[in-house]
């Protein structure tokens, strides 16, 4: 998922839209392969990842890269996909480069234009997973098949992995590196689905985040159980008013204020742009991370509390069986969100030790925890010289997302991975997983120009190394 770096409230403009007409020849290619992409309704259920990737399988074919250098690795109804393109091997071991296939589901019906149609109105491209992430989808794949008409030969294998169900369950990226470790065996990776410039409403850059960090996810059951009998006999035990006693403490409760590299680095970057109490407390907490006055001021705030400690909230509740009887049970659904380096059991028994033996506190599905990949020299630089190539000078700084994506698997398992999207945003156009999801035009031409800097300078001959 994608998500933007700051919450700024300033006036609206319009930026200038470029036209179809101007468009180079690498630009329409990759306009070609985006409506293409939008067009395959990739939602959970339709089927159609696997459709999507033989398309891709074409292109990709057609600018010849070999067959056996393209996999279509099936999973249930959806594909992972991985495809090689060969360096000469100077460079050291493979560099991954990720992106999913998938879409969240869109209802056609509360749309203003149809989802699946790539619609270009107004300076923006318009589209279910025009931002999320279909965008970096096109613009990975049209600079491997622009690479290869440049007769460009990398030091270092590039592989494209693109991923069938990063919005749901996450199985093809847990498959791959489970199973296919040998297809996605790299170095590190850069992740197009995190990451990515902050435009102001007036359409200045203002900075660019590298997503270093991102929090696991893990939901957790509180069950209480009772013998139930008739309403008109009550007990004093009763397992929905118990579960209410937990869920108070749940509510009470905080987890201790954590950081690393990247949460102080990230709020001096963003205490330097922000006004008021808020910019006060981030560049209190960068300064010493032990000020706890400015770790409440960032407590209180939604889009900063989860960047300083793990987080975990009442989401559902289900309880008792007939307006008449007792309640036998009755349960709530905790969703947490943990901060890197911290263990799941860790959490759960914070939680066990908040609401009491007598409640059950339960797992439900997978959750994996995942470290802070470190602030490597070279790809900082290499992300640096890309960003500055379509807004000179812009600051960069590294970030750690409340979210999760496919690129948490990576680092579970200790390879490095970095949120780089090169799209330039306003905080008011994004409406990633949400309705009338579009980017600006701009963004896209120049996120497609950008990675062709970074992948020449990350594996080209007088890149960094
Ligand atoms: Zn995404």
């Amino acid at each position: 998922m994608l998500k933007p770096l700051l919450a700024s409230l300033l006036t609206l403009s319009v930026a200038a839209p470029a036209s179809a007409a101007t468009l180079d020849a690498n630009q329409a290619q990759a306009r070609d392969i985006f409506s293409h992409l939008i067009a395959f309704k990739t939602e959970i259920g339709q089927g159609q990842v696997p459709v999507m990737a033989k398309y891709l399988a074409d292109q990709f074919r057609a600018a010849g890269f070999p067959d056996s250098d393209i996999h279509i690795i099936p999973h249930g109804e959806t594909v992972a996909m991985v495809v090689r393109y060969r360096g000469d091997g100077s460079g050291g071991k493979p560099i991954g480069l990720m992106a999913h296939m998938d879409v969240v589901t869109a209802k056609p019906e509360d749309w203003q234009r149809d989802p699946f149609t790539l619609v270009e109105e107004n300076g923006y491209f318009y589209g279910r997973g025009t931002e999320d992430i279909k965008s970096g989808v096109t613009v990975l794949a049209a600079n491997f098949i622009r690479l290869k008409k440049e007769h460009f030969v990398p030091t270092r294998d590039l592989v494209i992995i693109y991923t069938g169900d990063e919005e749901t369950s996450q199985d093809t990226m847990e498959d791959l590196v489970k199973n296919h470790r040998d297809l996605v065996d790299v170095e590190y990776a850069l992740n197009t689905d995190a990451g990515g410039g902050e435009l102001s409403e007036s359409g200045k850059p203002l900075v660019f985040g590298v997503q270093t960090a991102e929090k696991a996810y893990a939901s957790f059951e509180l069950t209480t159980h009772n013998a139930g009998g008739h309403s008109s006999l009550p007990r004093k035990d009763n397992a929905i008013y118990e579960l209410a006693d937990a869920l108070k403490k749940v509510q009470a409760y905080q987890f201790p204020v954590m950081w690393n590299d990247t949460t102080i680095a990230s709020f001096k970057a963003l205490g330097a742009t922000t006004q008021g109490k808020l910019g006060e407390a981030m560049r209190a907490f960068a300064k010493d991370p032990h000020d706890e006055a400015a770790a409440a001021v960032l407590a209180d705030e939604p889009s900063e509390v989860g960047k300083t400690r793990t987080t975990c909230v009442a989401t559902l509740l289900r309880g008792g069986h007939a307006d008449n009887a007792l309640p036998q049970s009755a349960t709530a659904t905790i969703n947490c969100r943990i901060f890197p380096g911290v263990a799941i059991d860790t959490v759960q028994k914070a939680l066990q030790d908040q609401v009491g033996s007598k409640v059950e506190v339960k797992l439900v599905g997978k959750a994996i925890a995942s470290d802070a990949s470190p602030l490597r020299p070279d790809v900082m630089a290499a992300v640096t010289k890309a960003v500055h190539a379509i807004r000179p000078g812009v600051a960069i700084t590294p970030i750690q997302e409340s979210g999760a994506t496919d690129g948490l698997y990576f680092r579970a398992v200790g390879i490095p991975t970095y949120g780089v999207n090169g799209m330039f945003m306003k905080t008011s156009d994004a409406f990633a997983h949400g309705l009338n999801e579009r980017v600006p035009v701009k963004g896209f031409y120049d996120d497609l120009a950008y990675w062709h800097v970074l992948l020449t300078t990350v594996a080209g001959k007088s890149g960094t190394k």
